[in-house]
């Protein structure tokens, strides 16, 4: 991997010793500074003011930007304070922290599927050895957002299905659970150009933090959009599209539509239900929420949503499960998806168990 830092004029003490570690710990796991301009670089590290974040702006989709914030140690939940830092400065994934009077180091991690952790080390090398542990496997894993639309879907489903009406009905369902919050009014946050090129970044328009699938035949799945109310999906070939595949050619969703029709872009975790579905025929519908339930098991590694790498630990975890087909597995600092063989049968088991807040770690 490429790194590279893009630190402003005039780095502050702090960034400078960000540098510092960030760089050592770099070259020790084997990855090539890019001295000069940032551009084209695979990971970049970022200065962000906290207080006026400013977005780097990539080139290219695959960089993975670490926004760098310094400030005073936030409250207990974090999160209301650095996801606007997060978003506003476009990155993949925020450090914000600073240093004790001790000169003890401390920070945050955020992610955009609002995850939140403290990096905790007892030497300042085993520090940035954490950064890096955690960090690294989200800077290599690869997204596939791109969406192929064909206008091939047969006349016979352009209405949609019983499996398209459970699907509408499921998703109301879950509404009325108040399980889709949209804690950040992004668009709002963000001006028209930064919005713009957060949904070309990351794909998604509006976090709106899960999505609902369902098997059609045995390599096809419906899916409802990104970045939709989930409350008022409805329409097959815009808000609930049919999946036929993964192109890795194009590193694309291959998506097929009714002609003439104005599809929205298929959720980002597409990929991952594409390669469950395919591994585990027996599976017939899919839930993901951003919430929990007590004693589940859990990914190890918070890999970010539309990753191939979040869709094989996924696959992994279901593996390991004595009952793949009807399950709720966790995902780390992230949320939990629930398999079974249909809707219905997926929300009478959540039911009742499912609480808000996920646990952090
Ligand atoms: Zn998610």
């Amino acid at each position: 991997m490429r790194y590279s830092f893009a630190l402003g004029d005039q780095p502050s003490p702090w960034l400078l010793g960000m540098r510092e570690g960030l760089d050592a710990v770099m070259r020790r796991n084997g990855h090539e500074l890019q001295e000069g301009s940032p551009v084209g670089a695979d990971l970049v590290f970022h200065a962000v003011a906290a207080e006026r974040p400013r977005p780097f702006r990539r080139q290219a989709k695959a960089t993975f930007v670490v926004g760098l914030a310094e400030g005073p140690r936030p409250s207990a939940d974090p999160l209301g304070q650095l996801y606007p830092i997060l978003v506003r400065s476009l990155s993949n994934l925020l450090i914000y922290g600073g240093r004790e009077p001790s000169g003890e180091r401390w920070a945050y991690m955020v992610t955009p599927e609002l995850g939140r952790y403290a990096i905790h080390a007892p030497s300042e090398t085993l520090w940035f050895d954490e950064v890096y542990r955690r960090l690294a496997p989200l800077a290599t894993s690869h997204l596939v957002i791109d969406n192929q639309f064909d206008e091939d879907l047969e006349p016979e489903l352009w209405q949609g299905t019983r499996v398209t009406d459970q699907m509408r009905e499921a998703a109301r369902v879950l509404d009325s659970w108040n399980l889709f919050p949209a804690p950040y009014p992004i668009a709002e946050i963000l001006g028209p150009d930064d919005y713009r090129h957060l949904r070309h970044v990351f794909g998604i328009g509006g976090l709106s933090y899960g999505n609902l699938s369902a098997r059609h035949d045995r390599h096809r799945f419906w899916m409802s959009a990104s970045g939709v109310d989930k409350g008022k999906i409805g329409t097959v070939s815009r808000d609930i599209l049919l999946v036929k595949g993964y192109d890795p050619s194009i590193r694309a969703m291959r998506i097929s539509v009714a002609p003439g029709s104005h599809p929205l872009r298929v959720s980002v975790d597409a990929v991952e239900h594409w390669g469950i579905y395919e591994a585990h025929p027996e599976i017939g519908a899919m839930i993901h929420i951003h919430a929990w339930v007590d004693g589940i098991p859990s990914t190890s590694v918070n890999y970010p949503c539309g990753t191939v790498e979040m869709g094989q630990a996924m696959t992994e975890l279901l593996n390991q499960d004595p009952h793949p087909e009807r399950t709720i597995i966790g995902l780390k600092n992230h949320g939990i998806t629930a398999t079974g063989p249909d809707f219905p049968d997926i929300l009478a088991r959540l039911e009742g168990r499912v609480r808000p807040t996920v646990p952090m770690s």
